[in-house]
């Protein structure tokens, strides 16, 4: 008899919702041992099959859903069936040959809890985030080469939330050999250099594509600052697109370096543009106290509250940059603001900026709401997968 969790009266709502986390204080007992990531069936209190998880004692998350369709069973034809779904999807979304840079899984909301591929050009970059996935990393693997020809399959398991499902961190080849050097690759006829296997996240903020092209689009004429600006995404971008002046700032000196480089390799001009190795917080009063002004700017901070939890003080440091942002803006200027915080709900950080205008004696409307792009999707049943919300304002 496979192992099984019998969740607590009442609290088996979520799952028949297809919501994919069992969080441990709904469970009432476990049925046998399973072992770590092991796959276990879910059962109300009366004893109705609900679902099919992964087993992970040392979370909160206890188990993650993988199926709640009792004929299916979770072995390599499950994960070719949700990995064939995920990489079609990305296929008809985003046009073949546009850009090389995909998600090709997005964990819970392509079915997969804890599981991200990111498709760089011929590379894959694959992080392991849950117990579960890790138990059949192997087939994975085996899988995602056989339906997209890459051959080389990296690992970026370097993630602090490994430790919660009790996993270490790790990184290296999982199928040919690791990348020596850092990749270049093209996204919407623009070059960039990705590091693989130093870059933060899996190399890029792929993540940020579409929105990259909106700044791209509305940069013509003007003196944009691109505050967090990391390997050069929206700069690249805003020069492309006409801006006058691109001024960029980071506190990482090698994403400096790589932004540099990414700046060569589309052939713009180092005229027009400023590298600022600093504090965003800090370098923004020294551009106020220097009565400097923009036409456009950027805001994309990491994240300032992973969860809930942190929400208060992320809320201060985000209305903090919007605040001097708005000071720095040109009458007609426009800002691009970002929270990529799980723990900051869109509605917040509407608020949060309309009180950082507000403070600033600025009088600013939305144009645009910005989110994560479509190869990030959002499952209907599982809120969390949205993180990345970003506001375009104009100013009076
Ligand atoms: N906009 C980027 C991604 C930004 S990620 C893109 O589209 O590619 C956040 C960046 O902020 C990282 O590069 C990190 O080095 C930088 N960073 C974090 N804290 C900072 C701070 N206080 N001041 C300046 N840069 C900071």
């Amino acid at each position: 008899m496979s192992a099984a969790l019998y969740l607590k009266k009442g609290r088996d709502k979520s799952v028949k919702q297809h919501h994919p986390w069992i969080f441990s204080g709904a469970v009432e007992r476990v049925q046998g041992s399973p072992g770590l990531g092991e796959t276990v069936e879910i059962f109300s209190t009366d004893g109705e099959w609900l679902a099919r998880a992964a087993y992970s004692q040392n979370s909160q998350i206890i188990a993650r859903i993988w199926s709640w369709d009792k004929s299916e069973s979770i072995g390599r034809e499950f994960f070719k069936n949700r990995l064939y779904r995920a990489v079609e999807q990305r296929a008809a979304l985003i046009p073949q040959g546009e850009t090389d840079d995909v998600r090709l899984v997005h964990g819970e909301s392509d079915g997969l809890p804890g599981l991200v591929v990111d498709r760089y050009a011929d590379v894959l970059v694959i992080q392991c985030l849950s117990a579960g996935i890790e138990l059949w990393l192997k087939e994975v693997v085996e899988v995602l080469v056989e339906l997209t020809g890459c051959e080389q399959v990296y690992e970026r398991s370097d993630v602090e939330v490994r430790h919660l499902e009790g996993l270490p961190e790790r990184v290296g080849a999982l199928h040919g050999a690791a990348p020596t050097e850092p990749l270049i690759i093209s996204e919407n006829g623009l070059l960039f250099k990705v590091d693989l296997l130093h870059g933060q996240k899996t190399g890029f903020y792929i993540d940020q594509r579409h929105n990259r092209q909106r700044v791209g689009a509305l940069a013509q004429g003007r003196r944009v600052l691109n505050c967090f600006c990391y390997s050069g995404g929206f700069s690249v971008y805003a020069l492309a697109g006409g801006a006058s002046q691109v001024v960029s700032i980071d506190s990482s000196h090698e994403a400096l370096v790589l932004a540099r480089e990414n700046y060569g390799m589309n052939h713009l001009s180092n005229e027009q543009v400023d590298w600022i190795e600093g504090d965003v917080f800090h370098e923004l009063r020294l551009l106020r106290d220097r009565a400097q002004s923009f036409d456009a700017i950027i805001l994309d901070p990491p994240k300032f509250a992973p969860t809930a939890a942190q929400a208060e003080s992320a809320a201060r440091g985000y209305k903090d940059i919007n605040l001097l942002a708005f000071k720095l803006l040109r009458p007609g200027g426009l800002l691009f603001t970002f929270s990529c915080s799980g723990g900051i709900s869109a509605d917040l950080f509407q608020k949060i900026v309309a009180g950082a205008a507000l403070d600033a004696g600025v009088d600013a409307r939305i144009v645009e709401h910005l989110a994560q792009g479509p190869d990030h999707p959002v499952a209907l049943n599982f809120p969390e997968g949205t993180y990345l919300k970003g506001l375009i304002c104009v100013v009076n």
